[in-house]
């Protein structure tokens, strides 16, 4: 690793974050919680005294998982899958998988099947965010989580342990939007990809060590004027394939917003330090863009979703979309009809490991700058 760029430190966690958190395990004695994306409640898990690491299935190579399952789930369940056979995923004391679609809750049973003897809970996210219900419930599933990782690690979570999580992770928070900003006012420097690299490797290490990478980078750069760029939005799960990102530098695209879940998506809200803390991670739940498998009113989803776009003052939106992700499928035309109401252009990447090449996605992303140039001034 290059010690003398600030950047080198973030990308070396994402190509290969499991030898940091074996070691970080061997200093530290600490349990390690892996949680398939999106929503798990990384706070609750800090406070009980673990780590809790995010596992990126999409990129990885399958060769053992497609003997388990079928061979049309998407590659975050897939990947995921993969690295628990190989070995990878030894290093972990208990699982997290949250229910957000038929395939995550497959996955579940799956594991638990697979392996008796590893921990592995199912976050059961409630699918309708605008029940009335759905609060207290969720505050239940929480208390339910809550003492499982208290029964793995042998700590309390208190509001003592609890608040100071929430904090550290405002902080962080805090941080990533502020370099999500450099992005939009430096992009030559904090181009898309350096950036969104913050982002990633943030659910791969302990916040508190990447707080303290993040000090090293250079704040203090001139604002540019950023002529000849086209502004993009960008709707998906993560970016997959990361190098989507180099892509979108090398066209001269800058994010303006984005609702990936390790992206602007995953900064946007924090829970406020109040009285009844697990209520405060309840309502940042609740007030998360709705991830794409939760049931929300279609026509307020899309009437919320074009809102969004263009409160970014974005030229064009581009889909990430994961393939055989039925959830995505199914609300991505009426988002497109949508825009195209507006006149707002967009592009849908339909992405995986398995079957879709980079050089496929860059000439697609070429032909969708040069629309968005003709409307540049
Ligand atoms: S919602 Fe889609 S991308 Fe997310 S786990 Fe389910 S199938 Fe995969």
């Amino acid at each position: 690793m290059n010690k003398s760029d600030p950047w080198a430190a973030f990308a070396e966690i994402i190509r290969d974050p499991w030898s940091k958190i074996k070691d970080i395990k061997a200093k530290t004695g600490k349990k390690i919680i892996g949680h398939i994306l999106p929503d798990v409640p990384e706070e609750l898990i800090h406070a009980a005294g673990a780590i809790p690491v995010a596992i990126a299935g999409a990129g990885i190579p399958i060769s053992l998982a497609q003997a388990h399952i079928p061979g049309y789930s998407c590659s975050h369940a897939m990947g995921a899958l993969e690295l628990r056979l190989n070995g990878e995923l030894n290093v972990l004391d208990g699982m997290i998988i949250p229910y957000v679609c038929d395939t995550t809750r497959n996955l579940y049973h799956l594991w638990k099947n697979l392996f008796p003897d590893s921990p592995c809970e199912f976050l059961r996210l409630p699918k309708k965010i605008g029940d009335s219900n759905a609060n207290q419930y969720l505050k239940e599933e929480y208390l339910r989580i809550s003492k499982w990782l208290e029964e793995i690690t042998g700590e309390k979570i208190v509001d003592e342990t609890l608040g100071s999580s929430i904090l550290i992770y405002n902080n962080s928070r805090d941080q990533l939007r502020s370099a999500y900003h450099m992005m939009e006012i430096s992009p030559s420097s904090w181009t898309a990809s350096r950036v969104i690299s913050l982002f990633e490797s943030a659910f791969r290490i302990p916040r508190e060590e990447h707080l303290t990478l993040l000090e090293r980078l250079p704040w203090n750069v001139m604002e540019e004027t950023g002529t000849g760029r086209s502004r993009i939005y960008v709707k998906g799960k993560v970016w997959d394939p990361l190098e989507v990102t180099d892509l979108f530098d090398e066209y001269g695209f800058t994010l303006v917003g984005d609702e990936i879940v390790t992206g602007k998506r995953s900064v946007a809200i924090d829970p406020t330090i109040q009285k009844d803390l697990l209520q405060a991670l309840v309502d940042r739940h609740m007030s998360l863009i709705p991830y794409t498998g939760y049931h929300v009113d279609p026509e307020q989803m899309i009437g919320d979703f074009i809102t969004r776009v263009e409160n970014s003052n974005a030229q064009g939106v581009v889909f990430l979309n994961p393939k055989f992700c039925e959830a995505a499928a199914f609300d991505t035309p009426d988002m497109i009809l949508g825009l195209k109401e507006k006149s707002i252009p967009s592009l849908v990447l339909e992405t995986s490991s398995r079957g879709t090449s980079l050089s496929q996605i860059r000439l697609r992303l070429e032909a969708f700058k040069e629309i968005l140039s003709d409307d540049l001034p």
